[in-house]
């Protein structure tokens, strides 16, 4: 289990590659022969010229009919080799990519290239000097736009025929209609919160009549992800296999070292980065007046963290700070890495394949981990269902709580509990026949008004055994159902 949980880490966390990048491009050649180097690239790269023709043409899709019409050792039993898949991916198949980064760059060129014509892309991020090398859709003359626009623009100039419809948007900004229109959604995202939206709203499409799933109903979900050298790729039947939050505890919580040990016991070159980063810096205010906020992308600043987390590692014999750990503790960097990227994409997109005709291959079975950290290490396992995933498995949730307790414990373990891991629940209930808000954060003006909720006790807000609490999270679109358990 520990295995995939450290493999599993994958996301959470913003990438970027800045720092490797400037470091690995100096060690390579030296500046001046780099400036000259970059000066002689012609304007435009030989891949950035669109390709004049516009239609297919004989051979162009030889290697997807491959695939499709002839059966092969791995095949299912039922899958019937058809001219006519080939037409439904060129013609009817629409697909949702879901980032446009790293992943996303891979995925998109992936998937125009097997002969998906309508694309959608919906990423909220603009370019930024450090996504050039890796996210290969985007140029130094791109930086700042929108990366969903430029990305489609250059697949669309540049493969005849497909057509990527950008969106410079959230995920919630759509809402279910959007979503229905497609055959498939693949993520290459950055963020479990999104993830954990994307697969709650995937949920609320299904339909079911008396218990049972319509499956014309399932909008299959394929979720990419990766963190440095280390990458998962994993296929979810939504409502008939694992779900992203019935694997939830396999994202670790986000570290923070606990302050006792910062303060007191540093072990751990980390620890020293974060004693200056957390108590240094606010005291001694370096930089000038007091509240200068503490900047990851100035050097000056990191620098100035980099010299006294020296000293305090010297002072504990503690060794292995150096100026690139410091931006990474500061910063919260996990190296991106174009090859994780390039393989975990590749793997999604073939799972994309094999499921959109999943007669024609056995299916990915459904979890796949990829570390090259040291040596190289891939291996596939069945996440398996959670009976009561509070996402996807219809049954109601228990709160089980002494009639003393207060709404605070009930706040802790919604956001605690490591199988719900929620942000910022919103609570509601109906007392007295009358629905009330018993405690929400993300408007401040009732946070205030609902803030002495949380240290009154279940009994004294009103609240009887078998209530249903209603709460809203930013982990989900839709309000999650807990049912009220009293012990004694
Ligand atoms: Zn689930």
């Amino acid at each position: 289990m520990s295995a995939f949980r450290s493999v599993a880490a994958v996301t959470g966390v913003k990438h970027c590659g800045r720092r490797w990048e400037q470091e690995n491009m100096a060690d390579v050649e030296e500046p001046e022969k780099k400036r000259r180097r970059v000066e002689e690239l012609p304007e435009k790269m030989a891949v950035d010229s669109g390709c004049r023709d516009t239609g297919d043409w004989e051979g162009r899709w030889n290697h997807v009919k491959k695939f499709l019409e002839r059966a092969g050792p791995f095949t299912h039993p039922d899958f019937e080799p058809s001219t006519e898949s080939l037409q439904f991916l060129l013609d009817t198949c629409k697909v949702l990519v879901i980032g446009a980064g790293g992943l996303g760059c891979e995925l998109l060129k992936n998937l125009a290239l097997s002969g998906f014509r309508q694309i959608h892309v919906i990423d909220m991020d603009t370019i930024d000097v450090s996504n050039l090398n890796r996210q290969f859709l985007f140029r130094p003359k791109d930086v700042g736009r929108p990366k969903a626009d430029v990305a489609a623009e250059f697949v669309n100039n540049r493969i005849p025929g497909c057509n990527v419809v950008p969106h410079f948007k959230k995920i919630q900004d759509f809402d279910e209609s959007f979503y229905r229109q497609f055959h498939i959604i693949v993520c290459g995202l950055d963020s479990i919160i999104a993830r954990r939206w994307i697969n709650g709203m995937l949920m609320s499409l299904l339909s079911y009549e008396d218990g049972v799933l319509d499956p014309s109903s399932i909008i299959p979900l394929l979720d990419g992800g990766t963190e440095g050298f280390k990458g998962n790729a994993r296929v979810i039947l939504p409502g008939m296999t694992a779900c992203i939050d019935c694997t939830l505890e396999l994202y670790p919580p986000q570290i923070n070292f606990p302050m006792c040990t910062i303060a007191s016991m540093p072990r751990l070159p980390e620890h020293c980065i974060e004693y200056v980063r957390i108590l240094q810096w606010p005291k001694e205010n370096p930089f000038g007046a007091e509240g200068v906020v503490l900047d990851g992308d100035d050097p000056e600043h990191i620098q100035w963290v980099f010299q006294k987390s020296l000293e305090r590692a010297a002072e504990f014999k503690i060794t292995g700070v150096t100026y690139r750990l410091t931006q990474g503790v500061v910063k919260r960097i996990i190296p991106a890495v174009a090859s994780t990227n390039a393989v975990i994409a590749e793997t999604t997109c073939r799972m994309y394949f094999l499921f959109l005709f999943y007669s024609a291959y056995i299916p990915l079975n459904n979890y796949l981990v990829f570390n090259d950290v040291d040596g190289l290490y891939t291996y596939t396992f069945e996440a398996e269902r959670k009976e009561n995933c509070s996402a996807c498995s219809q049954v109601p949730q228990k709160l089980q709580f002494s009639s003393s307790a207060k709404l605070q414990e009930v706040l802790d373990y919604l956001t605690e509990n490591a199988s719900l891991q929620m942000k910022t629940p919103a609570i509601t209930a109906t007392v007295d026949g009358k629905n009330k808000t018993l405690y929400l954060q993300t408007v401040a003006s009732i946070e205030e008004r609902t803030r002495p909720n949380l240290s009154r006790t279940l009994k004294e807000l009103g609240l009887a055994e078998g209530q249903e609490l209603a709460v809203a999270d930013v982990t989900t679109p839709q309000t999650v159902l807990f049912k009220l358990n009293f012990t004694s």
